[in-house]
Formats: C-alpha cells, sequence, structure tokens
C-alpha cells in the first residue's frame, strides 16, 4: 500500500466514524417542497373575487404516506428562510445517510462478506 492509498483509506475510516456519529433533531428537518399561491378569501365582496387573487403566499407541500395525501402548511414569510434550512438538513441528512451506505458496503466487498 503506497502513501496516497493509505491516507485514502484514513480519511475514509475518518469519514465513516464521523457520519456514524452524526445526529439530527427531527425539528431542525422538513421535507416537501415550498409553494407560492394565489389565494381567494371567504369575504364575498373582497377584490379576490373580481381576479384580483391574495398573494403569493408561501405553503409547505409535501406528500403524507400516512394521510395518504399531499398535504400542505401555511408558512407566515418570517418562517420561509427557516424552512429552507430545515429542507438544506433533511437533504444533507439523506446524501451523508448514502454516504454512509456506501462506506460500509465497500468495506464488506473488501471484506469478502
Ligand atoms: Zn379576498
Amino acid at each position: 500500500m503506497d502513501k496516497k492509498q493509505k491516507n485514502n483509506m484514513e480519511y475514509l475510516e475518518k469519514r465513516h466514524e464521523e457520519l456514524k456519529s452524526k445526529t439530527y433533531a427531527l425539528e431542525d428537518l422538513a421535507f416537501g417542497t415550498i409553494q407560492w399561491r394565489w389565494n381567494v378569501c371567504g369575504n364575498p365582496k373582497c377584490k379576490c373575487k373580481k381576479g384580483e387573487k391574495h398573494g403569493p403566499q408561501p405553503y409547505l407541500a409535501f406528500s403524507s404516506k400516512k394521510e395518504k395525501k399531499m398535504m400542505s402548511i401555511y408558512l407566515p414569510k418570517d418562517e420561509v428562510s427557516e424552512i429552507e434550512k430545515r429542507l438544506e438538513n433533511f437533504q444533507n441528512l439523506r446524501d451523508e445517510l448514502e454516504e454512509l451506505l456506501v462506506l460500509e458496503l465497500r468495506e464488506r466487498q473488501k471484506k469478502g462478506k
């Protein structure tokens, strides 16, 4: 094994330990997509009834396996950046989980399991 291979292996081992020790709080995660919608309100005399809809207003839309349907949550505008961060965390979690599984697969293949 040359020095480059050894450094690479050390890096992968370190990365493996690092990935295994990661933790996430559910409150830091979200899934789905942010949608901007134009809405009609309940007031029959409102301008929105004539086509001047309210909005765009942000929503977090997601497909619920449990409820078996698309669902959405209205987001106050000042919470949009927080939700974007949570969506990004969820993507990172998925990427890191995949990276961990690939590392473990390679390790098993090396050991011939
Ligand atoms: Zn209206």
